[in-house]
This record gives structure tokens, sequence and C-alpha cells, in this order.
């Protein structure tokens, strides 16, 4: 472990903390776990004894001792029990980038060799197999045999004007794969000349960040480019906020890069997707990584309204302050019960709204969400944008 794992001004910034307690009251993992340890004030304080600690003219002068590898490992089960949510920085009234510094100490703990086992799994997926889960990754675009009515490609072209991108979740794992089969539908019925990249596409390397491995992205974001170039797209969609938000601030500025909820309403605006009337009272979740990370609020509500017979109503805490659904960093590796309980707050606010569904714009809050709701027979809807609007194109059952 070391303290140069740490830029100047996040040393700074950790004695900046007034203790003032507003991250606490934010914090979804405190309220999952009622445990205050998995606060960002917490987290603050420790850093910065464990920072003084290990600062060698501080134990030349006898004050402390260098820390054990058990108070580190102690502290990094705290640090890994966060769903990178962003909720504290949200809040915090001094302006702390609190989710860099979550980053800067999974790193930190990764190198110090303090971290849970259940990183080494990520480490090893990505690495053998270029895809979380650790699947073959020939079968990225297999979600395409569920389309009786695709194309003879499989929308894997030679060449194509966009790229969707599909992300992890959306390839491999059931539930979500009904995302990119809508997207594919949506694509197709505005026209547009979209290639999928198959078992070219890689692991946009977010899972990573959050294991602390931040250092090992290159051979990903290489990878994921040349497949891009090679069949001479401009433009890259992404329905997942996590690869989407990994494009935006890791990424080489090659290509034009959206969201899906920004080039639906696009398509939208320019008439390119018939509607017909849903009958349906809809919340929207805003995931973490669209909202709070990257600002995109408008789109996916511009959707929503767009759609005729749809009645939408807000969660009580939505836009910037809208509640993590328990899916984020990592969280359901480390601790599969704290985002379980994480994910049961979120539903009660759901619930609390009336709405006969919730809406999000990305594939894990939809996981995450749709695992709680059939365990607990919760009875909401969850559903992805893509979906919902899938449902109201015309024509559509
Ligand atoms: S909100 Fe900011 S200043 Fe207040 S306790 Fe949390 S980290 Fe410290
Ligand atoms: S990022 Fe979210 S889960 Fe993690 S400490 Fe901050 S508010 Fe809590």
């Amino acid at each position: 472990m070391s303290n140069k794992s740490y830029s100047i001004n996040q040393l700074m910034q950790i004695q900046a903390c007034t203790n003032c307690q507003a991250c606490v009251e934010a914090c979804p993992a405190v309220a999952g776990s009622r445990d205050g340890k998995l606060s960002a004030a917490f987290r603050l304080t420790e850093l910065g004894r464990l920072v003084k600690a290990r600062a060698g003219l501080w134990r030349r002068l006898g004050f402390g001792k260098a820390p054990t590898q058990k108070a580190l490992r102690a502290f990094g089960d705290t640090v890994f029990r966060c769903t990178l949510c962003g909720n504290c920085r949200q809040v915090c009234p001094v302006g702390l980038d609190l989710t860099g510094l979550w980053h800067s100490i999974r790193q930190d703990l990764v190198a110090s060799d303090a971290y849970p086992g259940k990183i080494d799994l990520i480490r090893e997926n990505l690495n053998e197999s270029h895809n979380v889960f650790g699947e073959d990754n020939e079968e990225r675009a297999e979600w395409v045999e569920d389309m009786p009515d695709a194309p003879d490609h499989g929308y894997v072209k030679q060449r194509a004007e966009v790229i969707y991108f599909t992300g992890c979740v959306s390839s491999f794992f059931p539930l979500a794969q009904r995302i990119p089969i809508a997207v594919a539908k949506l694509f197709d019925a505005a026209r547009i000349d979209f290639s999928l990249l198959g078992e070219d596409e890689w692991c946009c390397g977010f899972p990573l960040l959050g294991a602390g491995l931040g250092d090992r992205i290159d051979e990903l974001v290489e990878n994921n480019v040349a497949a891009i170039k090679a069949k001479g797209a401009r433009q890259v969609v992404f329905a997942c906020p996590s690869c989407y938000r990994m494009w935006q601030e890791h990424y080489p500025n090659e290509f034009e890069i959206f969201h899906v909820t920004e080039f639906l309403a696009g398509l939208l605006k320019q008439d390119r997707l018939p509607l017909q009337k849903l009958d349906l009272t809809v919340t929207y979740h805003d995931p973490c990584d669209l909202g709070r990370g990257a600002g995109t609020f408008e789109a996916p509500r511009d959707i929503i309204r767009s759609i005729p017979g749809v009645r939408f109503v807000e969660l009580a805490n939505n836009r910037e302050n809208c509640s993590c659904c328990g899916g984020g960093g990592n969280l359901e590796m480390i601790d599969a019960e704290l985002s379980a309980n994480i994910a049961a707050n979120k539903m009660k606010a759901v619930t609390a709204t009336g709405a006969q569904a919730v809406v999000s714009a990305c594939q894990q809050c939809v996981r995450t969400m749709t695992t709680f709701a059939k365990r607990n027979k919760v009875p909401v809807a969850v559903m992805d944008i893509t979906q919902l609007l899938h449902q109201a194109l015309a024509g559509e059952k």
C-alpha cells in the first residue's frame, strides 16, 4: 500500500471533510446494512488515519505504527461494500470528489493485497474470456437467435454507419437480453444502418475500474476501438450507461457516442418511430451512471412522455437525487445480501408512486430490480426504456 495512490489534491480532500454526516444520510449502503462503517464519512476518517500511519516521518517521530494487513483488510471490507453510486458526492456540501477517492482507495487496496477474493474472478474472467461473466465470447450475439425475423447477417455486418455496443450484461444474461432485442427492433423500424461487433466486442473495462484494476483497461480499449474502425462506423450507441461513461471518460475521442436514450429521443423528434397508445402508469429510475454520472436526465423522460396513453409519475427521489438500485460497483459479487437490501429499499420507493411499471435505462438496474421483484412477488413490472418504446411501436403487440 502506498500513499502515492493518491494525488496531492485527494490527500487535501481527506482533511477537508467537516464530518457533517450528509453523506451518511444519503448512502444506500448504510441504509441497506444499518452499518455506519460503510459511509463516506467513516471511510475518509479511516483513510486519513491509514495515510498518516504510513507516512515515514510520522512513524519516525514515534506516532503510531504502519497499518497491519489485518487492518487493511478490515478497511477493504467496508470500501468494497459500496455501489459507487455517487450519491455521497452529490450531497457533500464541501464538494469533495468522493467517487474519485473510492476508485483510488480500491486501486490502493488491490495493490496492497487487501481486497475481497471476488476481485480475482473479475480479473480472470476479463483476461481469459474478455467478458465479466467468463462466458465464451464467441456467444456475444447469441441473443439474435431469439429473434425469428432477424436478417441473415444476424446484425453482425461487414460495414455499418452505426455500431450498437451491447455490453456484457445484455449480451450474456438471459433476463437482460430482451434489451438488445428491443434495440435491434427499434433500429430496424427507423431503418438505421447498424451492426454489432459480435465476438470482436470485449468488455468496455468498466468492471475493472470498480475492481481497483484501472491500470489494466488498455488492451480492452484498443481492441474495441480497432473493431469499430474495421467496420467503418462513425457513431456508437450504448444501452448500458456504464459502457457509455467508460467511453466518455476513458476512450479516445474518435467516434460520436450516444446513450441509446439520446439516440432514440432524436429518432422520435424526426418522426422515424411511429407509436401506438399504451395504457400504463410508469415511473422512471435514473441509473447512477447515466444520471449523476453522465448528466443525462431529459432524454429518457422525453421518450416516456412521447408515448401516447402513458402516464408518468416521478419517484420521490429523482434525477441527481435518485437512489441506487443496488447493482453498481460490483456489489452484487462482493455482498449479494446488501445488494438485495438496497434493491428492497428502491422497490419500496417505486411501489409508493403507485406506478404499474418502473422503467430504467440500464441493463444492470433492470436485472437487479427484476430479480428482487420476482423473488419477493412485488406487483410492479420492471423494464428497460427500450422495451417500453418497443412495446409502443406501431404494429407491435
Ligand atoms: S458530506 Fe462531505 S463533508 Fe460531510 S461528512 Fe460526508 S464527506 Fe465529509
Ligand atoms: S458511492 Fe453510494 S454507496 Fe458508495 S459510499 Fe457513496 S453513497 Fe454510499
